[in-house]
């Protein structure tokens, strides 16, 4: 897997801070990145972070590239729908001698065993992709047998907010392993660039210290010093 970043706002905090301090002040134009130390950056970010006004950090956008994964992760990828995304088609690239590269998942790789069926599976279905191909059907069809496990690549681009929203729940480790890779890639990524909005990101037990997983959750918030677990509702009553 390789995640690059490809591009992003060019100073991703001083936009946000700008657009943080036109809430409070008078001032318009250029003249709202004047004056903003290093640590009234800090601060004025610190507020909206902590009382939610999230709208603010929606100005800072990042654009990554990332190649060497399944079909199976970006699927999941796409559901974040705040976002942006230009993918490899199956239709405009079709695979040459029905040879496509593929991702196969740790757990699997570990056994030998399981390794070697799953790789003749994937030549079985390369060389029914090529006859098909052979046969005239149209790649946007012949693709139908293609698996999960494809190899593909994808640009994609989240603003802060949005990408705050996919660390909390792709951090989570109740998240698949693939796309949980990905999101520790992306974030030691951002970290760098945004560093005083990004100290938010990770999964709600590490950063509200609230699980929200119920019957499902790891149970990493016991660990946690005031963690706990937690359902949004509680059947109306008030
Ligand atoms: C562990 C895990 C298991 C999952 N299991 C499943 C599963 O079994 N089946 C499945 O289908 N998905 C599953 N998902 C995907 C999940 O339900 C979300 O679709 C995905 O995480 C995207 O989150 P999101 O909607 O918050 O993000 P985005 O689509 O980026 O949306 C961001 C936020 O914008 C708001 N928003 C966006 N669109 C709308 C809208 N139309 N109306 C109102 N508000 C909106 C919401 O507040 C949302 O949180 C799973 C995700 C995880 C992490």
């Amino acid at each position: 897997m390789k995640v690059t970043l490809l591009s992003h706002t060019i100073d991703p905090e001083a936009v946000v801070a700008a657009a943080i301090n036109q809430c409070y002040s008078a001032k318009g134009g250029e003249e709202l990145k004047e004056n903003i130390s290093t640590e009234k950056r800090e601060r004025l970010i610190g507020i909206v972070m902590n009382s939610g006004h999230l709208s603010t950090i929606e100005h800072a956008s990042f654009t990554f590239a990332v190649e060497g994964v399944s079909r199976a992760l970006t699927h999941q990828l796409v559901r974040h729908r705040v976002a942006s995304f230009s993918q490899q088609s199956q239709r405009y690239v079709k695979f040459k001698n029905g040879e496509f590269d593929y991702i196969i998942p740790p757990k699997i790789s570990a056994d030998k065993n399981l390794k070697k069926k799953f790789e003749q599976k994937i030549e079985g279905l390369g060389r029914f992709y090529e006859e098909m191909l052979n046969s005239k059907i149209p790649a946007e069809d012949a693709r139908s047998i293609l698996p999960n496990a494809c190899e593909t690549k994808i640009v994609f681009t989240m603003n802060a907010r949005s990408l705050l929203n996919f660390f909390e729940h792709r951090l989570c480790i109740r998240a698949q392993q693939e796309i949980r890779e990905m999101a520790g890639k992306m974030l030691d990524l951002v970290n760098p660039v945004a560093p005083n909005i990004f100290k938010f990101a990770g999964p709600s037990c590490e950063t509200q210290k609230i699980c929200w997983e119920g019957d499902l959750s790891c149970g990493k918030w016991k660990g946690i010093r005031g963690g706990e677990l937690r359902v949004r509702n509680s059947g109306g009553d008030k």
